[in-house]
C-alpha cells in the first residue's frame, strides 16, 4: 500500500495555550502559546524543538492527559477526550509491566477492550513478528535489551489498533546504532499500516530522518514556529542522511533552532545532530 498522506486534517490544534499555576508559590508558568498545528491523516509528523520548549506538554495535551487552558484541539473534528480509543502512546522509558511477558504485554490494551484470547494472541504475534521478537514472546523485561524492550512498547502501542500513534522521544534512551536501526524499523511498520504519527524528538536528523514534515517548534512559550516539508523520497535508506538534500534539511532546520538557542548560524560548520537547551 503507498502511503501518502491524505490531504484533511487528522489533528487541528489553534491558538492553543496552557499555563500552569502553582498554588503553593501563587507563580505560573506558561508553556504554550498561540500553538498552531494541523496534522495530515497519514501524515508522519515530527515536532523538533530545544529541550524545555513545551513538546511534551503539547503531546500530553493531544493525548488527553493535560488540559489546555484556552484554545482548540480537535481530533477528527472531536475533543480529544472523545478520541482516546484512536490514540496509541509510545513514551521514553518503555514502561513494560515487569511481571508480564513480551506477549502479555503486547495483549494488555486488547484485554482491555475485552478482545478474547485466541484473537489476543494471534493480534500480539503478528505485531511480535512485525518488531522481529516473536522468539522472544515467553520472555521477561528484564531479560530484554533497552531496544528490544522499546520495540515490545511500539508492538504494545500497535497492537492495541490505533489510527494515531503518539511518540515522545522513544528512542531517546539507546545507543546511537540502536537508535537508528528503530527509526528504520519504525518506518517500516509506518511504511505497513495507515497511521498517522506525531513523533517528537530534539534530535534534528531523527526528525528529518523519519517526518514527512517538521514543525519546529520555538520556545518561551512553545509555538510552532516554521513547518519544514521533508521532500525526501521513500522508502528512505540509512545512507539518505548523507545526501546533499538531506545535509540542506539539516542545515535549515539547525538554522531556525540557532535562533532559539541565541547562536548564529556558520555557514559551511559541522552540524551537530543533537540540540540541547
Ligand atoms: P520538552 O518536551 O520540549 O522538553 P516539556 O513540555 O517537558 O518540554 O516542558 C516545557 C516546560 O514546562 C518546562 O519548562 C517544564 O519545566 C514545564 N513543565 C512541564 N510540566 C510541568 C508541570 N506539571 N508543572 C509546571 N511546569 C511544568
Amino acid at each position: 500500500m503507498s502511503h501518502e498522506a491524505r490531504s484533511f486534517a487528522k489533528i487541528v490544534a489553534r491558538n492553543l495555550s496552557l499555563t500552569y499555576e502553582n498554588a503553593a508559590t501563587g507563580s505560573s508558568h506558561t508553556v504554550l502559546d498561540g500553538f498552531d498545528l494541523s496534522v495530515r491523516d497519514g501524515e508522519f509528523l515530527a515536532v523538533l524543538g530545544p529541550s524545555g520548549c513545551g513538546k511534551s506538554t503539547f503531546l500530553s495535551v493531544l493525548a488527553g492527559l493535560v488540559p489546555q487552558t484556552s484554545g482548540e484541539i480537535t481530533v477528527d473534528g472531536e475533543p480529544v477526550s472523545a478520541a482516546r480509543q484512536k490514540l496509541g502512546v509510545v513514551f521514553q522509558g518503555y514502561a513494560l509491566f515487569p511481571w508480564r511477558t513480551v506477549r502479555k504485554n503486547v495483549e494488555t490494551g486488547l484485554e482491555i477492550r475485552g478482545v478474547k484470547g485466541a484473537e489476543r494472541r494471534s493480534v500480539a504475534e503478528h505485531f511480535l513478528r512485525l518488531v522481529g521478537l516473536i522468539d522472544f514472546a515467553d520472555h521477561y523485561p528484564h531479560q530484554l535489551s533497552g531496544g528490544m524492550r522499546q520495540r515490545v512498547a511500539i508492538a504494545r502501542a500497535l497492537a492495541y489498533g490505533p489510527e494515531i500513534l503518539l511518540m515522545d522521544e522513544p528512542f531517546g534512551a539507546l545507543d546511537a546504532q540502536t537508535r537508528e536501526s528503530l527509526q528504520q524499523e519504525l518506518l517500516g511498520i509506518w511504511e505497513q499500516s495507515v497511521k498517522t504519527v506525531v513523533f517528537v524528538t530534539h534530535s534534528i536528523d531523527e526528525a528529518i530522518f523519519l517526518a514527512d514534515r517538521v514543525a519546529i517548534m520555538g520556545r518561551a512559550p512553545g509555538r510552532v514556529k516554521e513547518i519544514m516539508t521533508v521532500d525526501l523520497p521513500r522508502p528512505r535508506p540509512a545512507s539518505i542522511r548523507h545526501s546533499a538534500a538531506f545535509v540542506a534539511l539539516r542545515e535549515r532546520a539547525w538554522a531556525s533552532l540557532s535562533q532559539e538557542l541565541g547562536e548564529q548560524p556558520v555557514p559551511g560548520r559541522v552540524v551537530e545532530k543533537h540540540i540541547e537547551a
